[in-house]
């Protein structure tokens, strides 16, 4: 069976030692999270995680979820239970807002909480993160009534959320879209149409289920620009706050999918249903988009929720099978073989996977720290930059982190030979449950064309100089340090590369955007490179001070030290492939005829 550990002490590290959780205690929220409360906080959300979602997680795969004749859908056994125990644990509202109910505490928390949980349980995680997802949309769009009827019992837990933009004909393009909205003449909607894939559309952990829905009042703009976005329960809430009557909504079917099976993906069917309109008419995309860069982020923390709990795994099946001999001569010759750990190319794998693993965590908090800055710092100057920074890399940690989190389940798979591909190690399930994040919250072609062709370009590019002149002050302040140098050059050359094909771009794409098309993916990467390239430069800096501080600590020290130094030589030289790329244009591959292919 599948083994988690969360790993508290690598967040504790980076929160204490790499980003100085102290000088954010200005912040509402931070000051009552010192660090000793911090930790006993993320030891008790372990706890949970490790003792009560993981147990549920091979099980939940192979029960998945049951869709009854009335429409009704029953999620796997234990579900409820842990849901139980993660609402009145008080998970979901953590970062909340005070005001209707949540702890108000740093973003950054959730965050963390959300890794460790989604390592555990990526399928029932879902339920409780896009309820998390609407919370915020609702919080920074709809009306106080909304507010004060929906958020406390979404935040509590007693009813859910979910996310309702895809139909049968559009994913990416929601200009297509056709779901209805007609005006009842009481401030209230009729919705009319099918949303197909819609994570946690039914199930039976809460008493409700709030839909967050776009659809097209009668009358409206053809395209984006003729969207508004709705809030249509399940039950329709009472005089008195509760859930009674039934509304027009129900599940038509469940997906039968290739992972998170014990999460309910439903085809949902909107018959009249009764629903309240969130921000402006004609602006839902605009309210959807809150929804939608907090969900990203919740994606990007599946990627590599995956890969570590995959990690873990392959790491104790390296140590325990016994699989020839070390080319260097026997290392335990008493036993009939070595360890798989001993061969060079199964360590390549799994370093591979861990500096994947400790950089990406770090670009994570480092992300999760923006987000607090940008909603709770004081001066509106910093939150600017912050927002900027954030939507910025939204997009990067998005698409790296579930590309490289599936690579890296494939990996860890891979050290596992044959008994990773079969199904009671778990294995597999990792590889299954990782590749929808490559897909839904935007397929990662998409947020490649959102970097490039948005983000890049947003205020003169002065965001994305802003980030460049962060990186290239860590890189020379690191330079100046002999210790440190190692690390910082290799970062330099990367952001050399990246600097390159950002002016590539600016010389090329414009009066050709197919180059920019072309090249996206390769610069959504050599991005990720560079970003997680200088979160390690800043754990080594901060390892290394640590381990001259604190001699008891130099063996876990070292070990970050060497995981940094193996991504600067091994994995960061990739940035050259990928300006060569992204150098090389789009002539070749638009030159092919259709017929051709
Ligand atoms: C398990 C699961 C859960 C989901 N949960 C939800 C949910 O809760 N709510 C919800 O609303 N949706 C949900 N989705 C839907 C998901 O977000 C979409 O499937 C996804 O956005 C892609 O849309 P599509 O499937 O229509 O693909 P398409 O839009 O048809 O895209 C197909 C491919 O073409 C590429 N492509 C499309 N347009 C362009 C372009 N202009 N330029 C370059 N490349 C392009 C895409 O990157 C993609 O690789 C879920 C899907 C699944 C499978």
């Amino acid at each position: 069976m599948p083994v988690y550990q969360a790993p508290v002490r690598d967040s504790m590290f980076l929160l204490n030692e790499v980003f100085g959780w102290d000088r954010y205690s200005n912040l509402p929220g931070f000051s009552d999270a010192p660090p000793d409360v911090v930790e006993a906080m993320l030891i008790e959300g372990a706890k949970l995680c490790e003792e009560v979602l993981q147990p549920l997680n091979h099980s939940g795969d192979l029960e998945g979820c049951t869709r009854h004749p009335d429409g009704t859908v029953t999620t796997p056994k234990g579900f409820n239970d842990a849901y139980k125990a993660y609402s009145e644990g008080g998970w979901i509202g953590l970062a909340a807002n005070p005001d209707h109910g949540g702890q108000g505490l740093p973003y950054t928390l959730a965050g963390i909480i959300n890794e460790y949980s989604a390592s555990a349980n990526m399928a029932f995680t879902m339920y409780p993160g896009l309820t998390q997802s609407a919370i915020a949309a609702i919080e920074e769009h709809a009306s106080d009534e909304l507010k004060a009827l929906y958020l406390p019992k979404m935040i509590s837990g007693e009813w859910s959320g979910t996310m309702n933009l895809t139909e049968p004909h559009c994913g990416t393009d929601l200009g297509l879209l056709k779901t209805k909205a007609i005006p009842n003449g009481d401030g209230t909607y009729a919705i009319s149409g099918q949303k197909i894939f819609i994570s946690a559309g039914e199930h039976d952990l809460s008493g409700n289920i709030v839909h967050l829905v776009l659809a097209r009042i009668e009358g409206a703009p053809e395209g984006t620009k003729g969207i508004s976005l709705f809030v249509v329960p399940k039950h329709i809430p009472g005089d008195s706050g509760l859930a009674s009557e039934i509304n027009g909504v129900s599940c038509g079917a469940i997906e039968h999918k290739m992972g998170i099976h014990a999460n309910s993906t439903c085809v949902m069917n909107y018959d009249g249903a009764k629903g309240w309109l969130i921000g402006e008419e004609n602006r839902g995309l605009n309210a959807m988009f809150v929804m939608m860069n907090e969900a990203r982020l919740g994606v990007a923390n599946q990627g590599l929720a995956q890969s570590e709990a995959a990690y873990q795994n392959a790491v104790q099946y390296a140590k325990e099978r016994l699989q020839g001999r070390a080319l260097s001569g026997p290392k335990q010759p008493e036993k009939p073989a070595d360890p798989l750990l001993v061969h060079p190319d199964v360590r390549r794998m799994l370093m591979e996977i861990r500096a994947f693993n400790e950089s990406a965590r770090a670009f994570m908090m480092y992300a999760s720290l923006k987000a607090d800055l940008a909603r709770r710092s004081p001066d509106e100057k910093q939150r600017e930059e912050a927002d900027d920074i954030l939507g910025l890399l939204t997009p990067v940690l998005k698409g790296v982190l579930t590309d490289k989190g599936f690579e890296n389940a494939v990996k860890a798979q891979q050290v596992f030979g044959g008994h990773g591909y079969i199904k009671e190690w778990g294995m597999e399930q990792f590889v299954r449950d990782a590749r929808i994040a490559m897909i839904y919250e935007g397929a990662n072609g998409i947020q490649a064309l959102d970097l490039v062709g948005r983000k890049l370009a947003r205020k003169g590019g002065k965001t994305v100089t802003a980030f460049f002149n962060e990186v290239a002050a860590s890189v020379k302040d690191c330079s100046a340090d002999e210790a440190l140098k190692p690390y910082a050059e290799p970062v330099g050359a990367a952001l050399g590369d990246l600097q390159k094909a950002t002016m590539w771009f600016m010389q090329n794409a414009m009066a050709k955007p197919d180059n920019a098309g072309a090249g996206s993916t390769d610069y959504m990467h050599l991005m990720g490179l560079v970003a997680q390239g200088y979160m390690l430069l800043l754990i080594a800096k901060a390892a290394l001070a640590k381990k001259a501080s604190d001699a008891d600590a130099a063996v876990w020290m070292d070990a970050k030290i060497l995981t940094a130094k193996f991504f600067m030589e091994r994995i960061l030289p990739e940035s050259a492939a990928h300006l060569a790329r992204i150098s090389s244009g789009a002539d070749t591959m638009m030159a092919m005829p259709e017929e051709a292919f």
